[in-house]
């Protein structure tokens, strides 16, 4: 039976370890809060003391975990997984980091004889929980083969773009334009309420009109109705995302990214407010009256 080491079990990361308890892998888990895998060590995996503990024996080890520093972390620090993953094993990050962090991350763990490949996430914790994700896949034609069999119980869509770091690339492009829509959905809806519009017409034409894109039908409503409940996708981890792909633009474009500083500065501010509240609640702080 293959063996998964599964790091970092929060909105995305439980349902994902699930899924590979749920598709017969031998699977080791590690969480910074040990809680959050109680009932997926009820369900039979195995509880490791830290990352390094839950890589022995693993044939791939998969990180979902929030940011840069974090990923850092539970590949490299002291009891890290690189520490006592064996050559040749098979390194999967799902978490959305940088691309800089993707390449570091490829240098310093082939330069330990391991595989690395980047394999960001689209689709909510639902999607997570149901292994319905749309994986996108930055990794050597070979690698990712080796890495198939430990993607598949994960995803439905593989989305292969081409060398690491590539599929991490797509994420933040991905995010940084669903990232723009929110902010301009947000402001739109806020100067349809002070106008004093009839907002129960507004979303109907919102939400059938041009601008309808599956994330502004996602929102609509719900910040017109200030119905928060859920924090799916959060303003820290919005902000985080449109930072990282601010960085990227500025690394392959002449011009400044100016809607990509402008969702920096708004994801600021609604991080600041309520960082671990869903994202649009950004609403609440541009619908304040002139
Ligand atoms: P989350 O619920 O906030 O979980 C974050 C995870 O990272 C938790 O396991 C947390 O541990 C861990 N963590 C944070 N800092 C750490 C550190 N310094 N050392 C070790 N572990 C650390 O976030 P999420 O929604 O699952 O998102 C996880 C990743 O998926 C992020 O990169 C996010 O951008 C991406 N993503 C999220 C969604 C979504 O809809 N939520 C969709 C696609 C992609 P604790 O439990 O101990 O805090």
């Amino acid at each position: 039976m293959a063996r998964v080491a599964f790091i970092g079990l929060g909105r995305m990361g439980h349902g994902m370890a699930g899924r590979y308890l749920d598709s017969g892998f031998t699977v080791a888990v590690w969480n910074r809060s040990k809680a959050k895998a109680d009932d997926l060590i009820a369900r039979g995996a195995h509880w490791a003391t830290s990352p390094e503990d839950a890589a022995i024996d693993a044939d791939a080890v998969v990180t979902m975990v929030a940011d840069d520093a974090a990923s850092r972390e539970v590949w490299l620090t002291r009891d890290g997984a690189a520490a006592t993953m064996k050559a040749g094993t098979i390194a999967i990050e799902c978490s959305t980091v940088s691309y800089q962090h993707t390449q570091d991350m490829a240098r310093e763990l082939r330069g330990r004889g391991l595989i690395y490949i980047d394999s960001p996430v689209t689709g909510l914790p639902d999607a997570a929980a149901a292994g319905t994700l749309a994986l996108l896949v930055g990794a050597e034609p070979a690698d990712l083969e080796k890495a198939r069999p430990y993607l598949l119980p994960i995803g439905t869509t593989i989305r292969h773009f081409g060398p690491v770091g590539s599929g991490t690339v797509y994420k933040l492009i991905n995010n940084l334009m669903g990232a723009i829509q929110i902010a301009g959905l947000a402001e739109g809806l806020a100067m349809a309420e002070q106008a004093g519009l009839d907002m129960k017409l507004v979303l109907e034409a919102v939400e059938t009109g041009v601008a309808a894109s599956p994330q502004v039908i996602r929102h609509a409503r719900r910040m017109a109705e200030r119905n928060f409940a859920g924090a799916t996708f959060t303003a820290a981890l919005r902000h985080k995302d449109a930072a990282y792909a601010v960085a990227l633009a500025e690394s392959l474009l002449a011009p400044p990214p100016v809607m990509g500083r402008a969702v920096v500065e708004a994801y600021a501010r609604a991080k600041a407010y309520a960082p671990d509240d869903n994202e649009g609640k950004l609403i609440e702080i541009v619908s304040r009256p002139k």
